[in-house]
């Protein structure tokens, strides 16, 4: 059987990964994510095993001396992780495998794993995505600041990606990935 390919999606907070990732054709893309491990606590949308493995940090930091992970990064404070044998056994089984994923980890990856399909998600322009940080959360205005200057070092990095789509709008954009597996990953189309 023909292994499977991983599909990094990843790009700056608040630019819309989540929603680009749910409206995908899994069936169609022959897709199945990666389950992140992680050490931050669930929220109510979150199932255990589904969403994420939730982790203590003991757990997390035993993971990586065990050399468990294929990437991992830190974020807002928190640790998170794709697992390698979890990520190893869906390739060998022909499937194609999502990894929405921040841009320190989404560097790891495509160094271990060069053939990997990188997609990086850009926003408009900065100043849209200013606008969504800033409506889609309470959080004061250095937090924000924080975020936004982290997603402007991220996006200096969006050259290292091997494709980029702007979520300007948001069917067209999901319409650009999937060609995009389609093109270049083991579909059931083909
Ligand atoms: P959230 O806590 O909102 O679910 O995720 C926070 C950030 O962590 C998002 O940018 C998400 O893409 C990223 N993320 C989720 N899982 C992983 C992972 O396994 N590795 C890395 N590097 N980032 C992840």
């Amino acid at each position: 059987m023909k292994k499977g390919s991983i599909i990094v999606l990843s790009g700056p907070s608040g630019v819309g990964k989540g929603t680009l990732r749910a409206k995908l054709d899994y069936d169609k893309l022959n897709l199945v994510n990666s389950v992140s491990w992680t050490t931050r606590k669930p929220r109510e949308e979150d199932i255990e095993g589904v969403t994420y493995h939730f982790v203590s940090q003991e757990e997390f930091e035993q993971n990586i001396k065990e050399n468990g992970f294929a990437e991992y990064a830190g974020f807002s404070s928190h640790a998170y992780g794709t697992p390698k044998k979890g990520l190893e056994e869906k390739l060998e089984a022909g499937k194609n495998v999502m990894l929405e994923i921040e841009v320190q980890g989404a560097l790891q990856v495509m160094d271990q794993y060069p053939e990997a399909l990188s997609i990086f998600i850009l926003p408009p322009s900065i100043e849209e995505l200013e606008k969504r940080l800033v409506g889609r959360n309470s959080e004061d205005e250095a937090a924000i600041q924080q975020r936004l200057s982290r997603a402007k070092e991220e996006l200096a990095l969006q050259d290292r990606y091997r494709f980029k789509v702007v979520n300007d709008d948001l069917d067209r954009a999901v319409k650009e990935i999937e060609q995009i597996i389609q093109e270049n990953a083991p579909t059931n189309e083909k």
